[in-house]
């Protein structure tokens, strides 16, 4: 799934492009992927965007008149194209946002599964819906992330990729994050000390620029990511092979050396006993 950085990156480089010629015909949009029906896709006939807009993981396209944001969201398999006049595009996006002059914003996504949604409505309700999010990974402090962690008494992995507590991180980053950190991804929120809650602060921006920066530079997942699904291959750290602990969903990779004082944890149930 596209986090932070990933979506980031399209947000710069989409802004210029939505913004440079008003939209000649938005959609049409597959029944799953269009979560809205009032205002109409057609509502947006005729105007101009503002530019590209990031709130956590959700893509924003506010119109210049200030009345209508369109939002999208990636989901795991969902991509956005931007294709120049005569570029060869998805036959059958899930999504089309033609621009007058030729160009289009296309929306794919691949599998079976239609996950990825498309809103249209005004600020307001965008506001409003996306309200549970907690505050921007990268625009937390030391000071916003103490409280965050004495507030919650979680583990730290999940706790990193709820939304409602800090948003833009998800599994893969959550796993760079805490091996950047040292920490253990089953350790307790409220047990982390004032060094360790430092760490933490550091390690969340570190990571998430460097991502950025890669990704502006069009890098992919094996350029971003040290840990998440290396296993086997060194810690960037120490050089101790990456361990995983899997679950149903989604799996967790760290360092038995850097981050849980050199014990492997084998399953669930035993990661609970090795906090
Ligand atoms: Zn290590």
């Amino acid at each position: 799934m596209p986090e932070l950085p990933e979506v980031e990156a399209w947000v710069r480089e989409l802004d210029p492009l939505v913004s440079a010629f008003p939209i000649e015909r938005a959609g049409p949009a597959h029944v799953a992927t269009l979560k809205t029906i009032d205002p109409p896709l057609s509502s947006l006939d005729g105007r101009r965007l503002a530019g590209a807009r990031r709130r956590g993981k959700h893509l924003l396209f506010p119109t210049e008149d200030g009345e209508l944001v369109l939002r999208v969201h990636l989901m795991t398999a969902g991509r956005l194209r931007y294709v120049a006049p005569g570029g060869k595009g998805p036959k059958t996006p899930m999504f089309r946002l033609r621009f007058v002059g030729g160009c289009e914003l296309v929306l794919t996504e691949a599998g079976k599964k239609k996950r990825a949604g498309v809103w249209l409505s005004t600020p307001d309700q965008v506001e409003a819906d996306l309200a549970h999010l907690g505050p921007d990974a990268l625009e937390l402090d030391e000071a916003g992330l103490t409280e965050i962690l004495s507030g919650e008494r979680r583990q730290l992995h999940p706790l990193l990729r709820d939304q409602r507590v800090i948003a833009g991180i998800g599994r893969a980053h959550a796993n760079e994050i805490l091996n950047r950190a040292r920490l253990s991804p089953f350790k307790l929120s409220s047990e982390l000390d004032e060094k360790e809650t430092v760490r933490l602060a550091a390690a969340i921006h570190e990571d998430l620029e460097r991502a950025l920066e890669l990704r502006e530079r069009e890098k992919d997942d094996r350029d971003v990511y040290r840990v998440h699904n290396r296993l086997g291959e060194p810690c960037p750290t120490c050089g101790t092979p990456i361990a995983r602990v899997d679950y149903e969903e989604h799996t967790v990779y760290y360092c038995p050396t850097c981050q849980t004082g050199g014990r492997v944890l084998k399953d669930r149930r035993l990661s609970r006993l090795l906090r």
